[in-house]
């Protein structure tokens, strides 16, 4: 009689499994979807849309696209998740602007959650002594640029495009040529209101519930989903003199570099870039860079060598303007770029804020935006940097470079080693990015097999030359690659997952966790 009861009991766990997995199978998840009550809808049609992102590399077409109207929307749905268990295999991305560059804001088969349509309150500027404004997770850059700019405010940190949504930046760090004297995007957050894993809506900060306020920031969306944020600003300038000048080595490029970002009084932006060939000598598809003086730009003759450019920028008000140049010549004056070399412009705080859109907007034109864009950006302790010059540019890239090559450094005491984000352990260290472009069907330099393979010579250098690089936006597939990213973080990383997403529900294309832990 034991043996029988045993059996029915076996028999009804089997049965009841079989039930949850036809009850969640692919092609039901739309009914049970359509049961949750929403501000909002889901949309179960056009779901290619959500398929896609910046990179082009990676298609994952999701079950369903949530196009939330409120908060509860986001928290009604992962709740919903959360309550149907382990088995429901359910996965669920937010997608903040889809400029992942590899499928890290898509959910296979899951639902992916279209942050743009979150519609908050209003973001609301607070002028007082420390100004701030609080925003939606799904709100534009841009678009924070130019509200706060009505109360002559504007945030302090930037990335180098403001097509991309707060959400998504904060999820990495957000870094641009201010990230030296501010810090990444991360370091100027006040307070963020997050929907954990188990659809909990919780607000954090340095002071209330801050172990989640850390874990989100630089989270890659492992721990919950950033409904809205409070950012910190600062009193705009009204216009920017914006500057390159030109090295041809680059020990003496990396020393001004370096000095620029130490000392107290200096520029407001410190970036620089690579010209591996002659072409695109000043202007280069981020940029509207426009000198004032072309004529000396184009009789510049670099004989091929690889250059190294600087840029710059001094912020200045329209009354200040004389006290701006007189700053700008003491500091070139401490530099020693080739002295034929120098460029000026001057432009629109906004304009220069909003530079790399300008170029978007020719290469949309011209078919070349939505290309494949197998990019790759690194951290290189200071240490190692002039190694790292030397065998990349010197021996691995010696072609044509398509599309820019980013390289300047910061300052580590502006990071906040609680957050997730992952750096390198030294005082200074360089971002590398090599944002390529490749040609769609090219079996040539210009291709996207090429492009890879030269990747990967790069990423191998690095590791065997031991540089202590640190990928940012980091990709990686297996956990033990993960887990090397991670390094001594790798521990705290995985008890953060299972304080705040335990069935592994948030981010799947991130590939950190495969499943439940
Ligand atoms: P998505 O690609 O939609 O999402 C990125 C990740 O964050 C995904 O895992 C997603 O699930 C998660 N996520 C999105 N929204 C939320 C949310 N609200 N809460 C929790 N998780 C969320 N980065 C820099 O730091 N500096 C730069 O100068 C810079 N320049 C760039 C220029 C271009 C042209 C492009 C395409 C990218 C650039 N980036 C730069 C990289 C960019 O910051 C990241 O790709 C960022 O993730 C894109 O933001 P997004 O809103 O499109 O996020």
């Amino acid at each position: 009689r034991n043996n029988i009861l045993l059996i029915r009991g076996f028999m009804i766990l089997f049965l009841s499994c079989v039930t949850i997995r036809i009850n969640l199978s692919f092609s039901s998840i739309p009914s049970t979807l359509r049961a949750i009550p929403l501000d909002g809808h889901f949309n179960f049609d056009e779901v290619h849309l959500a398929a896609r992102d910046f990179g082009n590399r990676y298609q994952f077409l999701p079950a369903a696209v949530l196009h939330p109207k409120s908060v509860s929307d986001i928290a009604t749905t992962i709740k919903h998740i959360w309550q149907m268990g382990p088995h429901s295999g359910l996965t669920v991305a937010a997608r903040g602007h889809g400029h992942s560059l590899q499928g890290q804001s898509q959910a296979h088969q899951g639902i992916v959650i279209n942050m743009e349509s979150l519609h908050g309150p209003d973001m609301q500027v607070s002028a007082g002594n420390s100004p701030y404004v609080d925003v939606s997770g799904g709100e534009l850059w841009i678009n924070i640029l130019h509200e706060s700019l009505k109360y002559g405010l504007a945030p302090k940190s930037w990335t180098d495009y403001l097509h991309l949504t707060v959400g998504g930046t904060l999820s990495n760090a957000g870094i641009s040529g201010q990230a030296f004297r501010h810090g990444p995007q991360i370091s100027n957050v006040h307070l963020l209101e997050v929907v954990t894993g188990k659809g909990e809506v919780v607000t954090c900060s340095e002071k209330q519930n801050s172990d989640l306020f850390h874990s989100v920031l630089g989270g890659l969306g492992q721990f919950g989903i950033i409904t809205r944020a409070r950012i910190l600003l600062e009193p705009a300038p009204d216009m920017v003199k914006w500057i390159r000048v030109l090295y041809s080595d680059f020990t003496t490029f990396a020393i001004d570099q370096e000095h620029l970002i130490s000392v107290e009084k200096t520029f407001d932006y410190v970036e620089g870039f690579v010209i591996i060939n002659r072409t695109g000598l000043l202007n280069n598809w981020r940029s509207s860079f426009n000198p004032q003086d072309p004529v000396q730009a184009r009789q510049f003759k670099s004989d091929g060598k690889t250059l190294f450019c600087l840029e710059l920028a001094k912020y200045f008000h329209l009354d200040e303007t004389e006290v701006a140049n007189q700053e700008i010549e003491n500091l070139l004056s401490q530099l020693s770029y080739i002295k034929s070399t120098l460029f000026q412009s001057e432009v629109t705080y906004v304009e220069f804020l909003d530079r790399v859109h300008v170029s978007e907007v020719k290469l949309r034109s011209k078919g070349l935006w939505e290309v494949p864009h197998p990019w790759l950006n690194l951290f290189i302790p200071k240490s190692k940097i002039h190694n790292f010059a030397d065998e990349v540019f010197g021996n691995i890239l010696t072609e044509t470079s398509n599309g820019p090559i980013l390289i300047y450094p910061v300052n580590k005491s502006k990071w906040d080693n609680r957050t997730s984000t992952v750096i390198p352990e030294e005082d200074i260290f360089y971002l590398v990015a090599f944002l390529t472009s490749a040609v769609p069907s090219s079996t040539g330099t210009d291709g996207l097999e090429h492009i890879l393979t030269q990747n990967k010579r790069i990423l191998e250098y690095c590791e065997t030359a031991h540089l202590g690089m640190k990928q940012y936006l980091p990709q990686y597939s297996t956990q033990e690659e993960w887990r090397a990213h991670f390094g001594p973080k790798w521990e705290v990383f995985v008890q953060r997952k299972s304080a705040y997403d335990p069935l592994a529900v948030l981010a799947p294309g991130q590939r950190i966790f495969q499943k439940a832990i």
